[in-house]
C-alpha cells in the first residue's frame, strides 16, 4: 500500500453546487471557473459533473486543450488570453475565448489572421490594479476590437473585484461604479461577480457569473464555510492512523520537540504531511478526526506523518480512519489555523494523494 492518503472527490456536491447557483440565479449565465486543475479537485473530473455550465474558466491555454481533448464543447475562457501571438493561432484552434487586458495583446490581434473569429471578453481595470485596461482606455480598445476581421463582434465587457469577499467594503460598490460607466449604456454582455459577488453584491450579478470556489463548496467569505450559504465541499481527504504510542508525561513529540505531554496518554501517528499538501503552518490544536471524534494535532507536522492527542479517544486503533477536512470538518477551519485560505488548500493537495471519486446518485 504506497499511497495512504486520499481525496475523494464528490461529483454530486459539484453538480449540486451549480444547480443551487442556477436555482438563485436563474437568468444569469454561468462560467464555472476551473483553473488550477479545478481548484485541485481534477479538471477533467470537475469539467465533467460541470458540463452542464455555460463557459469553463481557465487560466492556461493548456488546460483549454484538456478540455478539448475530453470532449467539451463549451466555450472556454482563457482569463489572462494570450501571453504571445502563437498562442493566439493555439486559440483559434482550440476555438477558446481570450481575455484582452493589456495594448500589447491589441497590437498581436491587429497582425492576426487566425479564423475562425476568436471570442474576446475586454477586461477593464476597475480598481483592483492587477490585469486590465484603465477606464479611460476602454473605448478606444474596444472599438478597435470591433474593428477587427479576426474577432468575434459579440465582446464581453468584464472587470474583477479586488475585496468582493468584504459584504461592507465600499470598494466593490465604487467598482460597480466605475464599470458601468465604461460599460452600462452599451448594449455589451457583462460579467463582473466572481462568488463572493454572487453572495454578496446583487448589483454586480448581470450578464456572465464567473464562479469558482461556491462549486467546490468552499469558504468565499472570512469566517464562513461555503455549508452555511448551502453549498457543499466537493472534497474529502482522509488516510490512516499507522501507529499508536504510549508516551510518558514530560515526554516531547515531533521535530523540535514544540510539544510536550502533559500525562502518560496515548499519541497518534497519521499517514499524512506536508508532502501531501496538508499545511505545514497547521499548529497544535488543528482539529482532526479519527474515526468520527475530534481531536487536536500535536507538534510539528512532518513531510509524511502526522502526531495526534488520543486522549479524547482511547479506542483509537492502527488502521482507523483520519480525515483532515471534508463535509464533517470544514478545510475553512484548517485554513484558518494555518493561516491560509481554504483555496490554497484544496489547490495544494500533491500528486502523491490518490484520488478517487464518489458519485452518491450515479
Ligand atoms: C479565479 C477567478 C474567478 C473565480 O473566483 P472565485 O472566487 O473562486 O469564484 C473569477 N474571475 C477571475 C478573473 C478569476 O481569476
Amino acid at each position: 500500500m504506497s499511497r495512504m492518503a486520499v481525496a475523494r472527490i464528490d461529483l454530486q456536491a459539484l453538480r449540486g453546487n451549480l444547480a443551487r447557483i442556477r436555482e438563485l440565479a436563474p437568468e444569469i449565465r454561468v462560467m464555472a471557473v476551473v483553473k488550477a486543475d479545478g481548484y485541485g479537485h481534477g479538471l477533467e473530473r470537475v469539467a465533467r459533473a460541470l458540463a452542464a455550465a455555460d463557459a469553463f474558466g481557465v487560466a492556461a491555454i493548456a488546460d483549454g486543450l484538456r478540455l478539448r481533448a475530453a470532449g467539451h464543447r463549451n466555450r472556454i475562457v482563457v482569463l489572462s488570453g494570450p501571453d504571445n501571438p502563437a498562442d493566439l493561432s493555439e486559440m483559434h484552434r482550440l476555438g477558446l475565448d481570450a481575455v484582452i487586458h493589456h495594448p500589447q495583446q491589441l497590437a498581436w490581434l491587429q497582425e492576426d489572421r487566425g479564423t475562425p473569429q476568436l471570442r474576446v471578453w475586454l477586461k477593464i481595470d476597475t480598481g483592483m490594479h492587477r490585469l486590465g485596461f484603465l477606464p479611460e482606455q476602454a473605448q478606444s480598445a474596444y472599438r478597435q476590437l470591433q474593428a477587427m476581421s479576426s474577432v468575434h463582434p459579440e465582446i464581453v465587457v468584464c472587470t474583477h473585484f479586488a475585496a468582493a469577499d468584504e459584504f461592507h467594503n465600499p470598494l466593490t460598490p465604487q467598482q460597480i461604479d466605475t464599470f458601468m460607466q465604461v460599460a452600462g449604456m452599451r448594449s455589451v454582455e457583462q460579467s463582473l461577480a466572481n462568488s463572493a459577488a454572487f453572495l454578496g453584491w446583487p448589483a454586480a450579478c448581470k450578464g456572465w457569473l464567473r464562479i469558482g470556489g461556491l462549486l467546490y463548496g468552499l469558504s468565499v467569505v472570512a469566517g464562513h464555510t461555503g455549508s452555511e450559504y448551502g453549498f457543499h465541499p466537493a472534497m474529502r481527504l482522509h488516510t490512516r492512523l499507522i501507529a499508536v504510542n504510549r508516551i510518558h508525561k514530560g515526554e516531547r513529540i515531533g521535530y523540535a520537540a514544540t510539544w510536550v505531554c502533559p500525562e502518560d496518554m496515548p499519541v497518534g501517528v497519521a499517514a499524512i504531511g506536508y508532502g501531501d499538501g496538508y499545511p505545514r503552518a497547521a499548529p497544535s490544536g488543528t482539529p482532526v478526526r479519527v474515526a468520527g471524534v475530534e481531536v487536536p494535532l500535536i507538534g510539528r507536522v512532518s513531510m509524511d506523518l502526522i502526531t495526534l492527542d488520543l486522549r479524547t479517544t482511547p479506542d483509537a486503533r492502527v488502521g482507523d480512519e483520519v480525515l483532515l477536512w471534508g463535509p464533517e470538518l470544514p478545510v475553512e477551519r484548517i485554513a484558518e489555523q494555518a493561516g491560509s485560505i481554504a483555496y490554497e488548500l484544496t489547490c495544494g493537495i500533491t500528486r502523491r494523494v490518490l484520488v478517487v471519486e464518489a458519485d452518491v446518485t450515479g
